[in-house]
């Protein structure tokens, strides 16, 4: 069992419970089980400078003082790395809406535990822990802290690239499209992820260099593959605060144009976000870009802020819903409410779903039967470079994804 070397914290006003999961972790052989019975002693637990800290939270919901969620919200403003499992006996729709609390407070929700607990689910949590570590924290170690004058020379130096990762059809297995993300090739570090400088740089007002650096490699790309026989959409980031920019419709189409590619085969993924201030601004750019034939996708459906409904009025093309409602989904009932509701809600406004973080051929088919649309993911392959890609769109066969 990889619970060896977890610690591990009890969040629970209920002794007797406290007391059934300390042992049940020291089944496991924990390395450490730790317990508080309120969240402010749980804070106080978490803020003690640990050789190793806390890395999962076993926490209830409904406690006397500070609950659940009032904890949950705590540990994002503390940036904590650790990852949160629910001990709850409420119900779908709670858990569900604490899911996306937790989300927008960047906490790692593993999953959630119906009382009675039983080992096997609780074990198949733990697991998760290992492949599910918060993004930003997985770089952090690896990654050195760049100062916004690195990332920018970089950008001038053009040496950002995208990576390229392939969207396949549920129905035929047949590759659709393709997502560019952002690599800085470093001559120093050699390939550094996007959380090493996107933040830095949405912060700054610099996104747009990035941006349009991405964009115009991609449009390359995109007629590379069509050259080559691959008729495909190669989707491209869009943060959005971009759209604040009255002039930003325009410019995107020109570099696209530039690249002697049809605006149709680019997709646009925007994720739902506070920084989209100027929401008028923002339709205006949408309704451009549509009217110039882009695709306009709603990116990390389900994680983001009420300002997309707005955005829904704007003819989107496709919904990807966020990995973080996909990784599991195939053995875990809440995420199958939140999946299968996105799926419906796209189908029922006309739109193409798309899920991201298909990682297990289990995902896949739980996905394929509520029907969603298109897949991406570890499952099919991951991001590549664009030699990579070409190579893997001329050898794909569908029959490896339905294979039983
Ligand atoms: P995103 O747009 O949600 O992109 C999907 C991320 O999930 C990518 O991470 C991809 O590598 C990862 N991924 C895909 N399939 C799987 C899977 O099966 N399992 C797991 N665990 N992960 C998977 P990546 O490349 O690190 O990008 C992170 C984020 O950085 C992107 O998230 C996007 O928000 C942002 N980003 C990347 N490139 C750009 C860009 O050019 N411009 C902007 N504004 N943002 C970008
Ligand atoms: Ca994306
Ligand atoms: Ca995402």
């Amino acid at each position: 069992m990889s619970a060896s070397n977890l610690n591990f914290l009890v969040l629970d006003d209920d002794q007797l419970l406290r007391f059934m999961m300390k042992k049940m972790l020291r089944s496991f052989s924990a390395a450490k089980v730790l317990e508080a019975s309120n969240g402010t002693e749980a804070l106080e637990i978490l803020r003690v400078p640990e050789t190793k800290p806390v890395d999962i939270i076993l926490c209830d919901l409904n406690m006397p003082g500070m609950d659940g969620m009032e904890f949950i919200r705590h540990l994002g403003e503390a940036h904590s790395t650790a990852s949160v499992i629910i001990i709850s006996s409420h119900d779908d729709t709670l858990i569900a809406a604490v899911r996306k609390m937790a989300l927008a407070y960047h906490v790692n929700l593993l999953g959630t535990l119906q009382k009675p607990v039983t080992r096997t689910q609780l074990e198949a949590l733990i697991l998760q822990q290992k492949s599910a570590l918060p993004r930003k924290a997985a770089y952090a170690s690896a990654t050195p802290n760049f100062t916004l004058e690195d990332i920018l020379q970089g950008i001038e130096r053009k040496e950002f690239e995208p990576f390229y990762q392939p969207k396949v059809s549920f129905k035929t297995g047949l590759i659709n499209g393709a997502e560019a993300l952002a690599r800085w090739i470093h001559p120093q570090y050699s390939v550094i992820a996007p959380y090493a400088f996107i933040e830095l740089l949405e912060k700054s007002g610099n996104i747009d260099e990035l941006t349009f650096l991405i964009l115009e490699k991609a449009a390359i790309a995109c007629q590379a593959l069509h050259d080559n026989g691959h008729i495909i959409s190669v989707s491209v980031n869009l943060s959005s605060k971009s759209l604040n920019n009255p002039a930003l419709a325009e410019k995107i189409t020109q570099a696209v144009r530039n690249a002697g590619v049809d605006p149709k085969y680019i997709m646009l993924e925007i994720t739902e976000s506070a920084t989209m201030t100027d929401v008028a601004q923002s339709l205006e750019n949408l309704a451009r870009l549509k009217m110039h034939g882009f695709g306009l996708s709603i990116d990390d459906y389900g994680t983001g802020f009420s300002n997309m409904q707005q955005m829904t009025r704007i003819a989107f093309s496709e919904l990807k819903i966020d990995q973080s409602f996909v990784k599991g989904c195939a053995d875990n009932k809440n995420l199958c409410v939140v999946v299968r509701s996105s799926i419906e809600m796209a189908h029922k406004l006309k739109i193409e779903c798309t899920a991201e973080g298909v990682e297990t051929r289990e995902d896949w088919d739980t996905l394929k039967g509520m029907e969603c649309d298109t897949a991406q993911g570890y499952f099919i392959a991951k991001p590549m470079s664009l030699a990579s890609l070409l190579a893997f769109c001329a050898t794909h066969t569908p029959d490896v994804l339905f294979a039983a």
